[in-house]
């Protein structure tokens, strides 16, 4: 608890959707701490975004916990080209998937090839977002509104839907939500709005799937140091990022990435419709 940096941090601002590589300090995504234990042996997992942040920490741990992992993100291929090598090092099977999510044909495609490549698909981790700081409502855009929803929510849904084709009884969908869902931040209000939404489609679709035993939760981090943070966040903010959590600091994407892990396995086999927070010490409402 001790061991990871604190706050401030130096000014680093880096354009959407930011590349981990050039953060300072470098997010911690467990590359040389995670110790797998074979609690996901041989399962297939599909995770958005899992070439940085979150999405490369539960990419790592899922490899080292014994599961191929199809890494499906936006443009960054230097940064997914790390995390395919970390899964690879694992002894596991990567496929890399770029595209823009907020197209629906994208969403199709990155089912598709997971399925082409390992047959099914046992874990579904939605974890890509978009968000960008906004003083007034005035100044978001409607095509950044809707291209907002897009990404984080209406991807959700049809990602889903083409998966669940693919999934059989006893896998799991994963759902990255946010603090945002029940304590809305003024700043990031269309982002805000979609992890509301993200959580309530969680408890949705998981009563929806529960007679086909597929679960679905949701984890709501709070403050984790990431290239979303650095690319979409004032200097202030990003200087003084998680100094208001109990804490006094962010969480690093190796400490979110235990939780996905038992979500993921089938330990968790009655844990379903829930939304788990890991935030440094706030209680979530
Ligand atoms: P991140 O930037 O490392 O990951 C987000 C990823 O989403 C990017 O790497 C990018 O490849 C992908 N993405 C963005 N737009 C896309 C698009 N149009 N098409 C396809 N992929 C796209 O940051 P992160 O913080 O690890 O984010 C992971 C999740 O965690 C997000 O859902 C985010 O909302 C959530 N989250 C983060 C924090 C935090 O403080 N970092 C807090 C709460 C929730
Ligand atoms: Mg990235």
């Amino acid at each position: 608890m001790t061991d990871y940096p604190k706050p401030p941090f130096p000014k680093q601002p880096q354009a959407v959707p930011g590349s981990q590589r050039n953060m300072h300090p470098v997010p911690d995504c467990g590359e040389q701490s995670y110790k797998g234990s074979g609690r996901l042996q041989g399962k297939i997992a599909l995770i958005t975004g899992a070439d940085s942040g979150i999405g490369r920490a539960v990419a790592i741990a899922f490899a080292r916990e014994g599961a191929d992992v199809a890494i499906a993100y936006l443009n960054e291929h230097e940064d997914a080209l790390e995390t395919a090598r970390w899964v690879e090092d694992a002894g596991r099977q990567t496929l890399l998937l770029p595209g823009d999510i907020a197209h629906k044909a994208q969403c199709q495609t990155l089912v598709d090839k997971t399925v082409e490549r390992f047959g099914r698909i046992d874990i579904l981790v939605n974890n890509a977002a978009f968000q960008m700081s906004h003083d007034t409502i005035e100044d978001i855009t409607d095509e950044e509104w809707v291209m907002t929803f897009d990404v984080n929510i209406t991807a959700m849904f049809r990602i889903c839907k083409a998966a669940l084709k693919h999934m059989k009884a006893g896998s799991s969908i994963i759902n990255t939500s946010s603090v945002n869902s029940d304590l809305p931040k003024p700043t990031l209000l269309a982002y805000a709005t979609t992890k509301g939404a993200i959580a309530n489609f969680t408890g949705g679709l998981a009563q929806m799937l529960g007679p086909r035993n597929i679960r679905v939760n949701s984890v709501a981090p709070g403050p984790i140091w990431t290239p979303l943070i650095v690319s979409t966040m004032p200097d202030d903010e990003v200087q003084n990022f998680g100094s208001e959590t109990p804490l006094g600091r962010p969480g690093q994407p190796v400490e979110v990435a235990p939780i996905y892990v038992l979500l993921a396995s089938d330990e968790a086999s009655y844990i379903t419709g829930q939304r788990y927070g890991i935030t440094g010490g706030k209680p979530i409402l």
